[in-house]
């Protein structure tokens, strides 16, 4: 077996159960692992301290599969780490359309992303969306497979491996129907009521935000009888929560043409009264900036902006950007209105990006509340040992 030996002192992270292995923390390998090869990592003094596959072009040397000396890694394997995350989910997940089955590292399964967009009466059809964004789970990408369609009985799988986190890995970007039937052009997920259509083949990652579901329905919740703003709608899920919830309004903003023609298919869908919503193809910063100088004002406000940080290097700009939209929403908001911000940026935690909001606040001369704390549902789990694992956080505000 080819054999990876830390230097003395790096096994610490893997006994915390932490999944990754750093280059610099290699002392030397035994034997040639291929790319997404199973290696077995051991401490400096030969102790084991887990299975892991071999990424030979990332800084992420291995990531482990598992921290039991006795588990091999073979198909039975993924099957076992499948069936455990669809167990979690439908303990956890219930009337759902789209359910995040695979998230990575908290279910074992290091650089696999799988959406379940799960059949029901009217959809007949259901279909799993798959990223696979290391060499590990790229290497087993046939045993994935089988155990996908085995374990959960859906037959259609479609691959979105078209992400640039795949350069990393020396791997290309990739997207295909994996198993099953082609997607249909854009197929129907339905939550809180409300149905979506959702473009598995075009949109953005795998197509729907599944992470926003928690989120979405807070929206409903709150919208009744409100002037409503969604800014960077995308297929628009919070406007629709919205209109679902009964809001007076829902203006929405987005760059992107074809996701706001897939919002408005959305309105059509759900019947509801397409005069209630307003959808503006615009730049969100200009667009904000505007309504607020033009004296418009609503009572409640969602900012969902795409990653503004891809890296540590973006923070500082990134913080910038947050502010703006942030004192925008602020300025845009009656007395007693809420803002629901969020970022997705994992190298803006919590911490930094509630500076950032407050900054936003105190710059627009208002006296915000954080009423909630927000984050991915419970479908995206965040291991203890793996903090790198959060990354959508958010804040429910109340100004006075
Ligand atoms: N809130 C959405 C997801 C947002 S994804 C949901 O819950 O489904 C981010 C969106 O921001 C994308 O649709 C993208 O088209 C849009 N976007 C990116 N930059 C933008 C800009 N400068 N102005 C307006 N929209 C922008």
């Amino acid at each position: 077996m080819n054999t990876v030996t830390l230097k003395p002192s790096k096994e610490k992270s893997l006994l915390r159960r932490h999944p990754w292995v750093y280059a610099n923390a290699i002392d030397r390998v035994d034997g040639k692992p291929g790319v997404g090869a199973t290696v077995l990592v051991r401490a400096h003094d030969g102790r084991f301290l887990a299975r892991a596959a071999w990424s030979p072009h990332s800084q992420i040397r291995a990531r482990a599969w598992s921290f039991d000396e006795t588990e091999p890694i073979d198909h039975a394997f993924f099957k076992r780490r499948v069936q455990r995350a669809l167990a979690h989910r439908q303990a956890m997940v219930r009337d759902t359309g789209a359910v995040r089955l695979v998230f990575g590292e908290a279910d074992g399964l290091p650089g696999l992303i799988v959406d379940y967009y799960v059949a029901d009466d009217e959809t007949a059809r259901g279909q799993l969306v798959c990223q696979f964004m290391a060499a590990g789970v790229e290497a087993w990408k046939d045993a994935i497979v089988a155990a996908l369609t085995g374990v959960t009985g859906c037959p259609n799988i479609y691959e979105r491996s078209d992400v640039s986190i795949r350069d990393k890995e020396g791997l290309e970007p990739i997207t295909g129907v994996l198993a099953g039937d082609a997607p249909p052009d854009t197929l129907i997920a339905s939550e809180n009521g409300v149905r979506y259509h959702v473009d598995v083949r075009n949109g953005h990652k795998t197509g729907f935000y599944v992470d926003q579901r928690d989120n979405r329905a807070l929206v409903q919740q709150y919208a009744g009888e409100r002037d409503v703003l969604n800014c960077f709608c995308y297929t628009g899920g919070f406007s629709l929560a919205a209109l679902k919830g009964g809001a007076k309004r829902v203006v929405s903003i987005d760059s992107s043409g074809e996701a706001l023609a897939l919002a408005q298919q959305n309105v059509v869908a759900n019947g509801f009264d397409a005069a209630r919503a307003t959808w503006l193809d615009a730049d969100a910063f200009k667009t904000l900036r505007r309504l607020a100088d033009d004296g418009e004002r609503f009572d409640l406000i969602v900012l969902d902006p795409p990653k503004f940080a891809p890296s540590r290097e973006h923070v500082d700009r990134a913080a910038r950007a947050y502010k703006d939209i942030n004192l925008s929403g602020f300025r845009l908001l009656r007395p007693g209105g809420l803002l629901f911000t969020y970022s997705c940026s994992g190298a803006i935690d919590a911490d930094l990006f509630q500076k950032i909001v407050a900054g936003a606040a105190a710059d627009a001369r208002v006296d915000a509340r954080i009423l909630k704390r927000l984050g991915a549902g419970v479908d995206h789990p965040l291991l203890t040992a793996f903090p790198e694992g959060e990354y959508l956080k958010g804040l429910l505000l109340q100004i006075a």
